[in-house]
């Protein structure tokens, strides 16, 4: 049953992600293709409660698509997680005319999201927007395929070194709760051992795996670890320990950091943001709230919010098996 939504706000908050533009751009031209108004929320809930918004229209969009971060900026706000916080948003969105939202964020982003409709009845859809792909009810976050190419770039890079010095190189990827950047990441640059949260590999294996590496006539090694791998043990521990155990390795440590979450968007996440913007608006024209929208099996599909927070998205076991294939 239609809520009759007449204008829609658009905001991203959390962690940025490439990509968020595009679903900026897709929310923007679907409303105006539906003759709904929409308006820009700068700086995530932020500027829902400072009522920073601006009215957008098809031509604000302009030659976005390609560009990293987001043009409405990102925000992580204490406020928010208020009550009184939240009361200045509704009252600044009543204001506004504005009666429904989209918001392009992470787990966070859609807990306040949920939170606001709980208190406040007010139509939310979430986009998943994070380079981490830890999101369940979807397959891809935005930003996760920009930055699974990122990081084989640069591994490709690192191992152009690793092989002319014959060292082995501990690279340290984002994900400190989930390790699929570091497994999807892992596997297309060719690491020898992928270590990620999910999974405790143990340093004994670790050290094992790698002596059968070097008997086995590998010259030079590339070892991708999650920002928080199970062992608990940080990339520079992890050298030092290698390092005292195997002192014949040459052993260098590349920090890849923020470079992860930039640049322009792949086409699949330009693509992926594109429907999923379209989705969302849609399913708010519909009367749907409190839904994430995502990707499962190449189909756009609508998850309820609170799944979406709470779920887990699981590693694929069948990647680690290729993984480990893939290191003999
Ligand atoms: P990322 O995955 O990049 O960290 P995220 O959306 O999970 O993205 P958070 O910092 O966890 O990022 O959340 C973003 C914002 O969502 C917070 O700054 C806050 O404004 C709002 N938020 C998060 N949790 C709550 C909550 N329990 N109640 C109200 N608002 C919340």
């Amino acid at each position: 049953m239609s809520k009759n939504i007449k204008k829609i706000g658009v905001l991203t908050s959390g962690g940025d992600a490439p990509g968020m533009n595009a679903a900026i751009r897709a929310v923007v031209r679907t409303c105006a293709y539906h003759n709904i108004e929409c308006i820009g929320i700068y700086r995530g809930y932020q500027g829902m409660i400072e009522g920073d918004f601006k009215e957008m229209g098809p031509r604000s969009v302009n030659n976005i698509v390609n560009k990293g971060g987001t043009i409405l900026k990102s925000a992580r706000s204490k406020e928010f997680m208020t009550k009184e916080g939240r009361e200045k948003a509704y009252q600044n969105l009543v204001s506004a005319g504005v009666n429904a939202l989209v918001v392009i964020g992470g787990d966070g982003s859609f807990t306040g999201a949920e939170i606001f409709n709980e208190e406040y009845g007010f139509s939310v859809m979430g986009i998943p927007g994070t380079i981490d792909n830890d999101i369940y009810g979807t397959s891809h976050t935005l930003g996760f395929d920009t930055a699974l190419n990122t990081v084989v770039e640069c591994i490709d890079k690192i191992r152009d070194t690793a092989s002319s010095h014959n060292r082995l190189f501990f690279v340290e990827v984002m994900g400190r709760d989930a390790g699929h950047i570091a497994l999807n990441a892992g596997i297309g640059a060719g690491a020898e051992e992928i270590l990620i949260p999910e999974e405790d590999l143990g340093l004994e294996r670790l050290l094992e795996s790698l002596q059968r590496s070097k008997a086995s006539g590998k010259s030079s090694s590339i070892v991708v670890v999650a920002e928080g791998e199970k062992m608990g043990k940080n990339v520079f521990q992890l050298k030092d320990y290698i390092e005292e155990h195997l002192p014949e390795y040459d052993i260098r440590v590349s920090v890849l950091g923020h470079m992860q979450r930039g640049g322009a968007p792949s086409c699949f996440d330009r693509v992926l943001a594109s429907r999923l913007g379209v989705k969302a608006v849609e399913s708010l024209i519909e009367g749907k709230t409190n839904f994430m929208v995502g990707l499962i099996a190449d189909k756009i599909v609508l998850t309820p919010l609170e799944q979406a927070i709470k779920g887990n998205s699981d590693i694929d076991r069948e990647l680690l098996r290729v993984s480990e294939i893939m290191s003999t």
